[in-house]
């Protein structure tokens, strides 16, 4: 029988075998822990070693106690969205959590835009879809966190909008949190500096709290998981393909009806009815697309995918789920997403199919571009 062990840092219960989740450290690390008697969790052994916050995850129960929290500070919420896939970014319900606190919503990941895409009406797009699920936003800004000028803007805006007060940082995972607060302190705070502290009531983790020049602080929140995202799917080698690491070179296709596009074996469009016409995609460069005739697109994913057809690669096949199929009528220039992939942009009215992996969504919007 074993002993439950925990994290002497953040008090999470110790785990060796589901990376990323709260608590997981490695065996070989628990094996030297236990040895010295001082058993850290990875998030926190990297934390104290190396001043590099790793992201974590919380359950929907935690979450949803952690926003309740946020309700009750006087503080700036800065909401930090991965601009690339800002459906999946979306945190439900936030405006009813932050109470009176202003939000600064920040689309994360500039730096992978298409330069077709003018700054200004990537933040109005924002600011839309905002507004329709309830989000008022004091302000909607640009940034990348692998670049360290995008952060003089964001320093301003935070400092301007918090007016004295702490600032929370929310966001689910995978927008890029972690390594925005990670360039945020490399030109703010110094490894001494970082304090954990209390938890959040309720929650197994500690927050991260990075001083401000006046006494107040800067705390980093964790992050929930979207499931529906293409990235719980995939293992860490695909992620680096699907996950565009440049900036994205939008691809023109001339499709007649009853053409197929696969975008690797990930994704599949279909151009069911209407008349011939451009499609563009913007996905990660690295991600290959074929077209195929829409009456052999069944047989070709059969074929191909793992091959021709990667990501998954071949060994990851047989554990990948089959692709999922939703159908929309388009009526008026459309974007349709697969979720944390990248988008289709549809110019004229038609009849199409987009499929992906069962559990990830596929859902069409405004077009962005
Ligand atoms: P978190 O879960 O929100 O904390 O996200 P991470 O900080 O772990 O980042 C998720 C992924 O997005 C990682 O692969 C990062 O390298 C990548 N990423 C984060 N910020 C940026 C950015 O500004 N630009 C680009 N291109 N990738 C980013």
């Amino acid at each position: 029988e074993t002993e439950t062990i925990y994290c002497i840092g953040c008090g999470a219960e110790i785990q060796t075998q589901r990376p990323g989740e709260l608590g997981y450290t490695p065996q070989s690390a628990l094996d030297k822990g236990l040895e010295s008697g001082e058993v850290y969790c990875q998030r926190c052994f990297r934390l104290r070693h190396y001043n590099e916050i790793q992201p974590v995850a919380l359950t929907d129960d935690d979450f949803l106690r952690l926003l309740n929290e946020l309700g009750q500070k006087d503080a700036l919420i800065v909401n930090v969205v991965d601009i690339f896939d800002f459906n999946g970014s979306i945190i439900p319900g936030l405006h009813r959590f932050v109470g009176n606190n202003p939000v600064l919503l920040v689309g994360n990941k500039v730096d992978i835009l298409p330069k077709s895409l003018k700054r200004g009406k990537m933040t109005q797009w924002m600011r839309e879809r905002a507004h329709e699920v309830g989000l008022r936003p004091v302000d909607v800004l640009l940034t990348s966190a692998k670049k360290p000028q995008e952060m003089t803007e964001l320093l301003e805006a935070i400092e301007k909008y918090r007016d004295g007060r702490d600032v929370y940082v929310v966001g689910v995972t995978n927008v890029g949190k972690s390594t925005l607060i990670n360039q945020i302190i490399k030109q703010t705070a110094g490894v001494q500096d970082l304090i954990t502290t209390s938890r959040f009531p309720g929650t197994t983790l500690d927050k991260i709290e990075i001083p401000l020049e006046d006494g107040h602080f800067l705390i980093d929140t964790p992050g929930i998981i979207h499931r529906e995202q293409m990235a719980h799917y995939l293992g860490a080698q695909d992620l680096k393909i699907i996950a565009p690491q440049k900036e994205v070179k939008p691809k023109v296709y001339q499709l007649n009806p009853e053409q197929t596009l696969f975008l690797g074996g990930l994704a599949r469009f279909d151009f069911i009815k209407g008349e011939r016409s451009s499609f563009v995609t913007y996905v990660s460069n690295d991600v290959e697309i074929h077209r195929t005739k829409l009456a052999n697109a069944d047989a070709f994913y059969e074929k191909h995918v793992g091959g021709l057809l990667q990501p998954p690669r071949p060994d990851e096949v047989k554990d990948f789920p089959p692709l999922q199929r939703f159908e929309f009528s388009i009526k008026e220039k459309t974007d349709i997403v697969f979720a944390g992939l990248g988008w289709i942009t549809i110019t004229v009215p038609c009849v199409i199919a987009g499929w992906a992996p069962k559990g990830v969504s596929v859902l069409t919007r405004k077009a962005l571009i």
